[in-house]
């Protein structure tokens, strides 16, 4: 048997691998930045050991240089530089790394270092934007230089150069613009700044470059200024990774600095969140919760997403993958030296350890949510008050697959004590006879607190949740029960079992009442009916099917779909009004078809439901009272 290895046509894997990489041909410049802090690194981890090398680590840098009318974009290093050996291993051979070796050989002591690369392919990038590349270098410790040249299809040369110290030199010649693509803009002073502080503005060394700036002339007068332009070199990357520090070290201010330039925000994060984690994959995050959400946030045109970077160069500026839907709200940054540069938005969905990293992101987002309710309750409710609904839209997303996760987080407003609170708290507060978790749905805290069905459980001191948004009450229903105890709408479910028996058993007592009622309304209600939830009111309206609240919401929605709560109305027998109904009922039948229909108007209005005959309404009142 012999054994061969695979051969491959350089020039077509080449286009195959610059084309099927990366998604955006900017990247090409991160690529070489990354490369040159590499350089930079390996020769500044060299010095730590060898004193003949003389510098430390601030003489280190990484310099731009374009020439407009050449055509030519310079990115120089002094590092560690590279001899023929290298040049042929490195930049001669497609997914090479010298960056890989290098960590590989240090082994446990890679960490001291920031280096980038790993996968041998980022160089060959530069060919996306340039026709012709030129490389000069020399290695620290040796004299001779070297210049190797390509235009990426023909192969490549060597020859000797020559350099003043260790370095490199990679000299972009860039493309002619086309009709499709504006290559000159690689060109432009303010185009190549802003990339660097896009992509590589952690970068650690500084990244240099003369620019253009304005002065007044002098001798111009205050009166009548003159300006002139002028050069002066000028360091483009920020370089401080806050991330990369530890909480203790940073100021709040700092922090809140950050966000805003960062995220565009007016205001102080609401939550800072720090993340540092080691092991199967390593990484730290920095997350913000803001302190109000965007104009946008509950419309689609709002991009969730965190920023995701590799050893401080930028991959991705929204990653979506990084956290769930429900915690979109979060903004922040997540740096990994475990992911890669060259990776593609498809592939990243698909990462293993994005996902590692996600899930952890998820219970941190969570815990610390919690922790900020227990101390600060002010700063939680306006968390709350902010991205509460993102967080129940979650919860009854995906068939309540979350459900677990978030209803922890979730707050209602409560009847006993008149501000927001949690499940956990309404049970731990509940007495032990208690079977349900009772809620009330409608507009406000007020309206709801005005429903005659709220009354009785208000006066046994009973608690009840609030609902006031829409989605409440399909958290209800998608959580069905809390520790046990079934969630119950106190507008519309029996209230204590039994209670419909009870209330069956009262309705046999005034048959002929109720038969003439429901008789007088006809097909206005599905059904007439002793209440057991009343107490100083004569009526009201249940829902059957589903609630008031929701069939308000899918008519605001969807106004043709046409669906409707079954009507129940029910009557409070002990009430004085129920006595005239009972009297007019044998007495005066006339009369008492016009109090049937009174009642089950004002029971449609206390609903919040309209009337269906307002005018026939104020004349029914407007006649009684004659
Ligand atoms: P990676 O950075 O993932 O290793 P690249 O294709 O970007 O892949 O670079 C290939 C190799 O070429 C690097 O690992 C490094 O050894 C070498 N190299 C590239 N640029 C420089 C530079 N400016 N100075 C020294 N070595 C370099
Ligand atoms: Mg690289």
């Amino acid at each position: 048997m012999e054994k061969k290895e695979f051969k491959a046509e350089s020039k077509r894997l080449l286009d195959l691998m610059i084309h099927s990489i990366y998604t955006h041909k900017e990247i090409f410049l991160r690529e070489l930045i990354s490369n040159a802090s590499d350089a930079c690194d390996k020769l500044c981890y060299r010095a730590l050991t060898d004193s003949a090398v003389g510098m430390e680590r601030k003489d280190f840098q990484i310099r731009l240089a374009i020439d407009a009318d050449k055509r030519l974009l310079t990115v120089s290093d002094n590092g560690i530089g590279m001899n023929r050996d290298d040049l042929e291993d490195n930049l001669g051979m497609i997914a090479s790394s010298g960056s890989f070796r290098f960590k590989q050989e240090l082994g446990d002591d890679a960490k001291d270092t920031d280096v980038i690369g790993q996968f041998g392919v980022g160089f060959y990038s530069a060919f996306m934007v340039s026709d012709h590349i030129t490389v000069i270098t020399r290695k620290y410790g040796e004299d001779a230089a070297w210049k190797w040249e390509s235009d990426g299809s023909e192969g490549y040369t060597i020859e000797e150069a020559s350099r003043d110290a260790a370095g490199t030199d990679i000299i972009l010649h860039i493309k002619p613009d086309t009709d499709e693509e504006n290559y000159g803009e690689f060109l432009q002073s303010w185009k190549v700044q802003s990339l660097v502080r896009k992509y590589s503005d952690y970068i650690r060394f500084p990244i240099r470059m003369e620019v253009s700036k304005t002065r007044k002339k002098e001798g111009s007068t205050d009166e009548n200024p003159e300006y002139e332009t002028y050069q002066e070199e000028d360091t483009l990357n920020s370089m401080v990774p806050l991330w990369q520090r530890s909480k203790s070290e940073v100021t709040e201010d700092e922090y809140g600095k950050f966000y805003r330039d960062k995220f565009h925000d007016y205001g102080e994060p609401l939550r800072v969140i720090t993340v540092s984690v080691e092991g199967a994959v390593t990484y730290k995050a920095l997350l913000f919760v803001p302190s109000a959400a965007p104009y946008d946030f509950y419309t689609k045109d709002y991009q969730a997403g965190l920023q995701l970077y590799s050893s401080g160069v930028l991959i991705m500026d929204k990653c979506a993958d990084l956290l769930p839907e429900y915690f979109r709200f979060v903004r922040g940054v997540v740096d990994s030296p475990d992911l890669s540069l060259n990776i593609s938005r498809e592939l990243l969905q698909h990462d293993r350890q994005l996902k590692v990293i996600g899930a952890n992101l998820e219970k941190k987002v969570k815990s610390d949510l919690l922790k900020l309710r227990e101390e600060d309750r002010e700063k939680y409710e306006t968390f709350w008050k902010q991205f509460g609904r993102q967080i129940k839209y979650g919860l009854v997303s995906d068939y309540g697959a979350h459900k677990e996760t978030l209803q922890d987080l979730l707050m209602f407003y409560s009847s006993t004590e008149k501000k927001p609170v949690t499940l956990a708290e309404y049970a731990d507060r509940m007495p032990g006879e208690q079977k349900y978790v009772y809620y009330a749905a409608g507009e406000t805290p007020e309206k709801v607190d005005r429903l005659p069905q709220t009354e009785l459980l208000k006066d046994r001191g009973t608690e009840i949740l609030y609902f006031t948004e829409e989605v409440d009450e399909f958290c209800a229903q998608t959580l069905r029960a809390y520790r046990e105890k079934e969630f119950r709408s106190v507008l519309d479910q029996e209230l204590e079992e039994g209670d419909s028996e009870k209330a069956k058993e009262t309705a046999e007592a005034h048959k002929a009442t109720f038969d003439f009622v429901k008789e007088a309304l006809g097909d206005k209600v599905k059904e007439v009916k002793a209440s057991a939830r009343l107490k100083s009111h004569p009526v009201c309206l249940t829902a059957e099917g589903l609630s008031f609240e929701m069939e308000k919401y899918f008519h605001a929605v969807q106004p043709d779909i046409g669906v409707q709560a079954g009507r129940v109305l029910e009557l409070n027998v002990e009430h004085p009004v129920f006595a005239s109904l009972e009297k007019a009922v044998s007495d005066d039948p006339e009369k008492a078809k016009k109090y049937a229909s009174l009642l089950y108007s004002q029971a449609l209005l206390i609903a919040g439901l309209p009337l269906d005959d307002p005018s026939g309404y104020t004349d029914l009142v407007c006649g009684l009272m004659k």
